[in-house]
């Protein structure tokens, strides 16, 4: 197992990082601020020149869509190498976005490379390769368990050259987004004549066709995460053209696995870097402030605090490596209880540092003051987005157990 970087790839790393901290960091705030100013949900001069100056510096340098391992469009990085880009880039909220790596694009252009057709790649994929469009994934349901996609209920009826879509979906995160302009959208076509596996199917929806409503942002913990957002849409009669079906009806689950591998993985890898720049703030910060006549750091247990997270954060970076070197054999089975480990670890690993960094930093942690009040709401919604931990566990356990029975498991 090789879990390094070749040569030139850690150059490109070290530009990627000189970036991030002399570019996009200093910004930071200032971004922030201004989804504060006017609607939350529309960009306004300052955050678009911002962002959008960004991106185009990175795409100047060459440092653009490094998500696209193995592939003749990037830079041919393996998801090992690809490891170590996410968790810099997860250093910062604005990381993934300047480098056009971010979910739930990366996940929708797979799809769209993996699955489309020549006209939807024009279409969706090139601008999404490009930066010019966002797009959403549309699964969860509010009426039930989505965490079991097989209970996925949108109706999608085909008549004559359209299907006709019914139904509610919430948690889509980024159509609340003006630039949000595609949904990649999971549907039941099949009833229970069919296998369990092949009821559900995969839909390119353009974003505003008539009968597509915006409900509401969902809130994280009172936090709309406007103007990306987390949205309630419902569908009501939405006809689409018969030829956005993604490979044929019943083929949904087939389409989902694919596509939330790597996914799952790139938000763990993201997780371990707001991981490590929650410690970066804590030692910087129990070292400058004093109490009872001492640096917080040598006080009572801290010593013992600064040294657990350090640990924790290098097991689970080994764990995430290992998940993506399984990833980069190419065998997904063997692949799948490492992607459920790590996806169960690194959230519960982040959360514990960001909150010791928080109980360190004193009462200003918890404020909108410093960036560990979000970061911990954030890392909190990856022990649900794709899959909850007790899904993933199921998974490992399965897995474990097999290998001493021939029992149905
Ligand atoms: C911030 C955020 C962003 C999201 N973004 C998107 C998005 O872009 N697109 C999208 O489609 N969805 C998105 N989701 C939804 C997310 O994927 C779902 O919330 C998740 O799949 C769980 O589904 P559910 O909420 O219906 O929970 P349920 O399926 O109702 O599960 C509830 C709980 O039941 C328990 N449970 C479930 N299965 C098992 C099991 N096998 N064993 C033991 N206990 C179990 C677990 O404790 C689980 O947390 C997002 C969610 C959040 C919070």
């Amino acid at each position: 197992m090789d879990f390094g970087l070749r040569a030139e790839n850690a150059k490109l790393l070290d530009r990627v990082r000189a970036m991030i901290r002399d570019e996009v960091m200093p910004l930071e705030e200032e971004y922030e601020r201004e989804i504060n100013t006017g609607d939350r949900w529309q960009y306004t001069a300052r955050q678009a020149e911002i962002l959008e100056g960004l991106k185009a510096k990175a795409k100047a340098a060459g440092l653009w869509n490094f998500w696209l391992t193995d592939s003749e469009k990037g830079f041919g990085l393996s998801t090992v190498e690809y490891a170590y880009f996410a968790e810099e880039m997860g250093r910062t909220p604005l990381g993934a976005e300047v480098f056009n790596c971010s979910a739930p694009d990366t996940g929708n252009m797979e799809v769209f490379e993996r699955y489309g057709t020549p006209k939807m790649k024009e279409e969706w994929l090139m601008p999404l390769l490009d930066g010019q469009i966002r797009s959403a994934y549309v699964m969860t349901e509010p009426n039930v368990a989505s965490s079991d996609a097989t209970n996925i209920s949108m109706s999608c009826v085909r008549d004559g050259d359209h299907y006709v879509l019914n139904g509610e979906k919430w948690w889509i995160s980024g159509a609340g987004d003006p630039r949000c302009k595609v949904y990649i959208v999971m549907v039941k076509t099949g009833g229970e004549d069919q296998p369990k596996h092949r009821r559900h199917s995969m839909i390119v929806v353009p974003a505003g066709l008539p009968g597509i409503e915006i409900l509401r942002p969902m809130q994280v913990y009172g936090a709309d995460d406007a103007p990306h957002g987390h949205m309630h849409m419902r569908f009501t009669d939405v006809r689409v053209p018969a030829e956005n079906m993604l490979i044929g009806e019943g083929h949904g689950f087939e389409i989902a696995q694919g596509r939330l591998g790597p996914g799952r993985i790139h938000h763990c890898m993201r997780a371990i870097g707001q991981a490590e720049s929650a410690l970066e703030m804590m030692c910087k910060r129990s070292l400058e402030r004093e109490a009872f006549g001492k640096p917080l750091a040598l006080l009572g247990a801290n010593f013992d605090i600064v040294a657990e997270c350090r640990m924790e954060i290098e097991q689970a970076r080994l764990l995430c490596l290992k998940a993506a070197w399984y990833m980069d054999q190419g065998d997904k089975r063997a692949a799948a209880p490492w992607i459920s480990m790590i996806k169960t670890v690194a959230p519960r690993m982040a959360l514990k540092v960001i909150d010791e960094a928080t109980q360190l930093f004193g009462a200003q942690g918890i404020s909108q003051d410093t960036s560990l009040a979000s970061k911990w709401t954030h890392v909190r919604t990856l022990r649900f987005a794709d899959g909850p931990d007790a899904v993933h566990r199921r998974q490992i356990a399965r897995a474990e157990l097999r290998k001493y029975t021939q029992m149905k498991i």
